[in-house]
């Protein structure tokens, strides 16, 4: 319960009475009576006078009869209509006529308790505090609520630090990863060793863009770049951004595409992280050696739905189903909800933290579809089922044909000609940045790229170096000590000109952040851990694909 006091003014009670009304003795007998009780009362000019005070904070409002008019009627709806979820303003109305406005009124507003006339101080008081009695109760459930989004808010901003946090030693640890794939030894089980931090820092890397985008979509920013989609595609592409987990799992998948193209208005990117945490469940939730079905179809939409022109409206549907550990009917109806998991063993051997289906659920709701999740129960495996609103068109229904997708840079090939990342045009780059691991990481990866690398520790050196330097690129981190990369930008940019490419090389991602970063005279925005391919892609001057 809210430690909150109640304000006094949330309190009193206000009172109109006709005009000029204010000094008759039933005027005086309700001040004496409710003053006696402790209770304070304020009168109102008018209607519009006690709405305001209303607004402010009151406990009840005692209207006399005829201070109001049949043409008072839908301006005391309005006020009433217009309070806050949890408020329902006692309204006391001191009653003359049979059937007259009070009785009408209360007929059709619920907050409405009439009191007979001549008024008798004990009936008044005892009406009077049992209304400020329920009143405060909604008071407290109002600090109840303020207080629980204030914890919502509280959790968000943490998750977001956290997450944000967590990107530079991840970024660190990638990019090691990286330097010593080339430099490493070639030993068997060393190599062993490096693919296995390359994929766990992956895996964790998903989990911390879980945790910002669970946290940004619970706050409403995340904004859908929406485009017409081949899902046959985006499915495709997951089950192949997941083929490493199911080797080491050693399970079966069977992929069945639409016969024809399923086109979905939608952000091809969400709807691969959509799809991604359905089959990473279901790798996850399966004991090894288990069966994996992953499939779209266009099927007629459940329910009435018709499309814009009238026709039966068509939905996308994605299944995963499996063999796996299955859902108890308890947990089924709570899978989606925010860090929810089921009881498993204390070695938490499948990891994660109960926030992929959250995720999926909101993404698909922003979406405009549904998500589901079915299961026969503990040990019978689980089905997920996503649908999605189809794109109604002539082009939806030709056959299925794979294409390769520009927005992917981990799955285009390497562009370089001779190694992977080998430069064909090695250049002068200056790192600045503040994490001496991640600096000496990236530098001895790009030295192994065939560039020349200086580096700076903190943005003032930053700022000298690329003056007296003159390198071709600047690697900038944002978040530094003293001058900030985006001060380091401006001052370089004003030196220097055109001559420098800027590159921030940051941990926040968001549209905002690119605009601040554009602003500040980058030529572009990488999110850390930062991508090699992508990185490389950008040092050759070869396009980046879209999305990045
Ligand atoms: P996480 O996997 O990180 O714990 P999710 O939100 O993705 O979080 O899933 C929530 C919970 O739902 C999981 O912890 C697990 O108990 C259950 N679950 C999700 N997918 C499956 C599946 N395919 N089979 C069995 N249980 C599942």
């Amino acid at each position: 319960m809210s430690e909150q006091a109640v304000h006094p003014r949330e309190e009193r009670v206000l009172l109109l009475l006709p005009e000029g009304g204010g000094d008759n003795p039933e005027a005086n007998l309700i001040r004496l009576a409710l003053g006696e009780a402790g209770v304070g009362v304020e009168l109102c000019a008018d209607l519009d006078a006690m709405a305001r005070a209303a607004a402010e904070g009151a406990g009840a409002a005692l209207v006399a009869e005829e201070a109001l008019t049949p043409a008072s009627l839908p301006r005391i709806k309005q006020v009433l209509a217009a309070q806050p979820p949890w408020s329902d303003l006692p309204l006391l109305v001191l009653d003359t006529i049979p059937k007259g406005i009070g009785t009408y009124l209360a007929g059709e507003v619920p907050c409405v308790t009439l009191i007979d006339r001549p008024i008798r101080a004990p009936s008044l008081v005892s009406a009077v505090t049992a209304a400020l009695r329920g009143r405060r109760k909604q008071y407290q459930l109002r600090d109840l609520l303020l207080d629980a989004e204030r914890a919502r808010r509280q959790r968000d901003e943490f998750l977001a630090m956290l997450g944000h946090e967590l990107r530079n030693p991840l970024g660190a640890i990638s990019t090691a990863v990286q330097v010593l794939n080339r430099v490493g030894s070639p030993h068997r089980e060393a190599a062993e060793m490096r693919e296995m931090i390359e994929r766990q820092a992956a895996h964790l890397t998903r989990l911390v863009d879980d945790l910002l985008d669970v946290s940004r979509v619970h706050s409403g920013r995340i904004a859908l770049q929406r485009e017409p989609a081949d899902l046959n595609e985006i499915a495709r592409l997951c089950l192949q951004s997941c083929d490493g987990l199911v080797e080491a799992q050693h399970h079966r998948v069977t992929f069945t595409p639409s016969p024809t193209r399923v086109t979905v208005d939608a952000d091809p990117v969400r709807l691969e992280q959509v799809i991604n945490n359905l089959l990473t469940n279901a790798i996850k939730y399966t004991p090894a050696g288990g069966e994996i079905w992953l499939s779209v179809d266009a099927e007629p939409a459940v329910g009435p739905a018709s499309d814009e022109a009238g026709g039966a409206a068509t939905q996308a549907v994605v299944r995963v189903r499996d063999t796996g550990i299955g859902i108890d009917q308890h947990m089924l109806e709570h899978v989606f909800d925010l860090f929810t998991q089921a009881d498993r063993p204390l070695d938490r051997s499948q990891g994660g933290v109960g926030l992929g289906l959250t995720l999926v659920r909101r993404l698909v709701q922003m979406h405009g579809g549904t998500v589901t999740a079915r299961s026969d129960g503990a040990g019978k495996g689980s089905t997920f089922e996503v649908r999605l609103p189809a794109v109604p068109q002539a082009a939806s229904e030709a056959p299925y044909a794979p294409t390769p997708a520009a927005r992917r840079a981990d799955d285009a090939p390497p562009h370089a000609p001779r190694s992977p990342f080998q430069s064909a045009h090695p250049r002068h780059i200056l790192i600045v940045e503040d994490g001496p691991d991640a600096r000496h990481a990236l530098g001895r990866l790009l030295e192994i790229w065939g560039h020349r690398v200086e580096v700076a520790e903190d943005g003032t050196r930053g700022v000298e170096r690329a003056i007296a330097g003159r390198p071709d690129v600047a690697l900038i981190d944002i978040g530094l000590p003293g001058l900030n990369g985006y001060e380091v930008a401006k001052r370089v940019r004003q030196v220097l000109g055109k001559s420098v490419r800027l590159i921030a090389l940051t941990g926040y991602g968001q549209p905002d952040d690119q605009e601040r970063t554009r602003a500040a005279g980058f030529d572009q925005h990488l999110v850390k851990p930062v991508n090699p391919k992508l990185l490389s892609r950008l040092l050759e001057d070869e396009p980046a694909p879209a999305g990045h």
